[in-house]
């Protein structure tokens, strides 16, 4: 799975010209899933483009509550009213710029999976984490809090976005030996919560300065299933990643 997170860039013409060169390059692709986080107001365009393709169309953010007075907030009844199939939950920039808990993502986690949507659960830990040699600990309380109370089958829905957050959109990426560290480390404990049948079906997804130049040797590794990519997503290089994917 190779997943472009646009995050606050774009304007719906913007989206709709770039979303229409997607479409011309990479629409026809079936050996992978291919799927653009555009910001919530360019959905409706992005999702009339991409229309006739594979390309699926995520989105950034929901609130978990179905309605009501929760000024500037996007429902899942209204994403699902348009053909969106993946929401991201916990988000670095979610969890440390707008303070979203454990609990909340875990909230928004289960109101994803009860519209029959899929959820894509990130997690990693900073770089002080790391330093102080936090990181699995941290991995496994976002982990087992955000899947909290989840059965197996909704599990398999849910893909698992490792994003250190000293790589996102730094330069710095993870060095293959560090991603596969971390990311089996979520397999084995996905396991051990729900069996390995069912730790072996979920996705994870590696994030965090993904370039056409480093992403050949994270994908190749055996826990890495695919990209979550920010920054190169908004460009050609998004194509280019696809091929490398390939
Ligand atoms: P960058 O690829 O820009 O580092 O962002 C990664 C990310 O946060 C994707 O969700």
């Amino acid at each position: 799975m190779v997943a472009g997170n646009w995050k606050m860039n774009k304007s719906p013409t913007e989206a709709k010209l770039f979303a229409g060169l997607l479409a011309s390059k990479i629409g026809k692709e079936t050996v992978m899933d291919i799927v653009v986080f555009p910001p919530a107001i360019d959905i409706p365009f992005v999702v009339d483009v991409l229309k006739d393709t594979n390309i699926g169309v995520g989105v950034q953010n929901v609130h978990p509550k179905e309605k009501g007075a929760f000024t500037g907030e996007t429902s899942l009844l209204m994403v699902k009213d348009l053909s969106v199939e993946y929401v991201l939950v916990g988000h670095s920039e979610r969890r440390h710029i707008f303070g979203e808990s454990d609990e909340f993502i875990n909230e928004k986690v289960k109101a994803v999976l009860s519209a029959g949507l899929r959820p894509v659960l990130c997690v990693g830990e900073t770089l002080e984490e790391r330093e102080k040699g936090l990181t699995k600990n941290v991995l496994e309380r976002q982990i087992r809090l955000g899947l909290f109370g989840l059965e197996k089958e909704d599990v398999v829905n849910t893909v698992i976005a490792y994003e250190p957050v000293w790589a996102i959109g730094t330069g710095v990426v993870a060095t293959p030996e560090q991603a596969e560290e971390a990311m089996a480390f979520i397999r084995s404990l996905l396991g051990e919560l729900y069996g390995m049948e069912t730790a072996e079906n979920v996705r994870i997804l590696y994030g965090g300065s993904i370039k056409p130049e480093n992403f050949d040797a994270l994908i190749r590794l055996k826990n890495v299933d695919g990209g979550l990519v920010g920054g190169a997503s908004l460009k050609e290089s998004f194509i280019e990643l696809v091929e490398i994917a390939k």
